[in-house]
This record gives structure tokens, C-alpha cells and sequence, in this order.
């Protein structure tokens, strides 16, 4: 027999997720040289951690033969501090991809379902099949969520919807008005999940006030994590804010040390490194304007993105995203279950990460 056939149907026939390549992959696969090669296919911070993080790194790596705080006491405190929410609002995740599963284990099991968009983030759809429930996917709207046609597909077994805010691998934005008058129209029974990944990268003004909104909105559950702006993607840390009934049931479902002792105090730290975040702020709003002038020199169209990084038209993607592996750097193709066959998503790097970038897509092309 295959032992395959031992695994639910709905299990069995998950499509895993794909991932950047990794610098190795490509190195061994292709014999260059780990040093040459651009990765621009993961959303990372090209300019690593702040110097605060570093340190407290450093530090709790002495003390490793001990079990983390299964609780997160101090990064709590630290997340209470900043948000102004209770302890019992919060809960932690190794990522937030963590708390997306938690959502998704807690409230979500055959019979029901979720609502989330045509090119929402890949691991909704993974999420919520991996608990036996039906996805309702409802198409974009130029790009981005249609969030009126969200909120219409809800159905009486709906359970959770989700919301990329700003989406990956779109990098489209919802306003918040808009966001404001979709929480208001979705029924109370029904959580709503709003990822905001990229939070940090947007400008002051154009962010959400969805901290606040938890007060109101009892069905909200926003998620945020340290592996973009602060640059911890390695260590794996994410965070919940919700109505603490929510916050009691996700830690229900969480491994008893979901998040690992260096990451707790890596976290803590980083989000006391407003140096090195405002500085992540900049250096990619420079290093977008710089991809955007050159996929414009190269006659090429793009989704205009509110993230780390931009998804351009390039036409036979998949052969361009080969040819790029060619010349030592690697992007991420958008096509199969996020339904974008002509475009590849670029992380913004650093200037000469994006100049290597923009160069070596210019011979891409002309091939
Ligand atoms: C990167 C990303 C995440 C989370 O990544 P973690 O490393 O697991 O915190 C969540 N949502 C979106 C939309 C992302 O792009």
C-alpha cells in the first residue's frame, strides 16, 4: 500500500509551498561562487540586523541549554509597551507564518471555510487546506483585494477571512478607510485576520490604525513579524494582537516553546533598534525608486508595490527567472497558484544588489 493513502484526501493533495532558492541551492546546482550570487527572492533585509539585536544575540546564545520562556514574558512586556494592548493579547509565533497556522488550527476544520483573494499570500490557501477547510477565492481587483467582493463571499460556515495588508507577492494596499468599512460589514462570528507583514515599510500615514481597531472589533486578529523590516527572518519571529478570548484559544493550539530562546530576546531587542528600522524604511524606499526607474528604462510594466519588494511584467517569466539564475541572481516567479505567469517579484536589495539585478535583466531580456 502507500502509506501516502493513510493521510486525509484534503492533506495529501496540498501543493507545498515554494520558497526562494537558497544561495547554496544555486551555488551547488550551477558551480558559482556563494559570494557572487544576488538573492532578491525573499523579502529579507538586505542590511541584516540592527546593532542592538546583534548584541543581545550574542548574549543569549551563552545560554542555550536551557528551555525558553514558554510564556515570552519579556518580549510580551516589550509588545504591551509599544501596542498598548494586555498581555493576554498576545501571543507569539516562530514567524508569523506560526500564527497564521494557529488561526488556522484553531478555528478552522472541515465543514467550514475561509475567504481571502485571487494572489493573496500563499500560505492562506496552504492554512486552511491543511485543516480540511474550503478556500473561497474571490478575484483581484487590479491586483489587490476587492474587499467589497470579500465580504459578499462570506458564507454561513465561514470562519476566518484573511487579508494581506500590504499583499504579497502583489504588494498592493487596502486603505484604511476602506479596511475600516470592510470590518464593519463582516459578521462579529467571523475572524478577520489582518496580515500586516509589511507594516513597517509603509509611510507613516498611509498605515492602518488596526491596534486601535481591537477594541471594536473583537473578530480582528492582526498579525506582525520581526523577518522583514528587522530583519530577523533567520530566527523566525511573529506576533498576534487580538480580543484576549482569540489570544486564549490561539495559545491553546501553540507548541509549548514555539519561539526558541535567542529569538525572544532577538525580538525584544530589535524592537528597541528604531534606528535601525527607520533606516530599513529609507534604504528601501531608495532602492525602489531605483528598480522602478530601471524596469522603466527597460520598458517593462510593474504593480505598484507598499512593500521590501515589486512584482514586474517581464513577459515569459519563467524563462527570465532561469536566465537570471544564470547570471548568479535569483528572483521569485509568481506564476502556479499565485496566477501571475508574466511577472517576477523582486526584493528591493541594497543600490549594487539592485544594480547587479537590473543589469543582469537587461541581458536577461535581450537573449
Ligand atoms: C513574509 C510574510 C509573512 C511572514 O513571514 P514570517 O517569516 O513567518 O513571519 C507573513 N505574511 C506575508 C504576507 C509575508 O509576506
Amino acid at each position: 500500500m502507500d502509506l501516502r493513502d493513510l493521510s486525509p484526501a484534503y492533506v495529501r493533495s496540498i501543493a507545498p509551498y515554494q520558497p526562494g532558492k537558497p544561495i547554496s541551492e544555486l551555488a551547488r546546482e550551477m558551480g558559482l561562487d556563494e559570494t557572487k550570487i544576488v538573492k532578491l527572492a525573499s523579502n529579507e533585509n538586505p542590511l541584516g540586523i540592527g546593532p542592538r539585536t546583534r548584541a543581545a544575540i550574542e548574549a543569549a546564545v551563552r545560554d542555550l541549554a536551557r528551555y525558553p520562556d514558554g510564556n515570552g514574558f519579556e518580549l510580551k512586556q516589550a509588545l504591551v509597551r509599544r501596542y498598548g494592548v494586555d498581555m493576554g493579547q498576545v501571543v507569539l509565533g516562530n514567524g508569523s507564518n506560526d500564527v497564521l497556522e494557529l488561526v488556522s488550527l484553531a478555528f478552522l476544520a472541515p465543514g467550514t471555510s475561509a475567504v481571502m483573494s485571487q494572489h493573496a499570500f500563499a500560505v492562506y490557501p496552504l492554512a486552511t487546506q491543511a485543516r480540511g477547510a474550503r478556500s473561497i477565492v474571490t478575484p483581484a481587483k487590479q491586483f489587490g483585494h476587492d474587499l467589497e467582493a470579500m465580504a459578499a463571499a462570506v458564507a454561513e460556515d465561514t470562519k476566518v477571512v484573511w487579508v494581506a495588508n500590504p499583499n504579497n507577492p502583489t504588494g498592493t494596499l487596502a486603505a484604511s478607510d476602506a479596511l475600516e468599512k470592510f470590518l464593519r460589514r463582516v459578521p462579529e462570528h467571523v475572524l478577520v485576520v489582518i496580515d500586516e507583514a509589511y507594516n513597517e515599510y509603509l509611510q507613516a500615514d498611509l498605515r492602518a490604525d488596526t491596534v486601535k481597531w481591537l477594541r471594536r472589533h473583537a473578530n480582528l486578529v492582526v498579525t506582525r513579524t520581526f523577518s522583514k523590516a528587522y530583519g530577523l527572518a533567520g530566527l523566525r519571529v511573529g506576533y498576534a494582537l487580538a480580543h484576549a478570548s482569540v489570544a486564549d484559544v490561539l495559545n491553546r493550539v501553540r507548541q509549548p516553546f514555539n519561539v526558541n530562546s535567542v529569538a525572544l530576546v532577538a525580538a525584544a531587542a530589535a524592537l528597541d533598534d528604531m534606528e535601525f528600522v527607520a533606516r530599513s524604511y529609507a534604504e528601501n524606499l531608495r532602492g525602489m525608486r531605483q528598480v522602478e526607474a530601471g524596469a522603466k528604462q527597460l520598458g517593462l510594466e510593474w504593480i505598484p508595490s507598499y512593500g521590501n519588494f515589486i512584482t514586474i511584467r517581464v513577459g515569459r517569466a519563467a524563462e527570465i527567472y532561469k536566465r537570471l539564475l544564470r547570471r548568479g541572481v535569483i528572483v521569485r516567479p509568481v506564476g502556479g497558484g499565485y496566477e501571475l505567469p508574466e511577472h517576477l517579484r523582486v526584493t528591493i536589495g541594497t543600490e549594487a544588489e539592485n544594480e547587479r539585478f537590473l543589469a543582469a535583466l537587461a541581458a536577461s531580456l535581450k537573449e
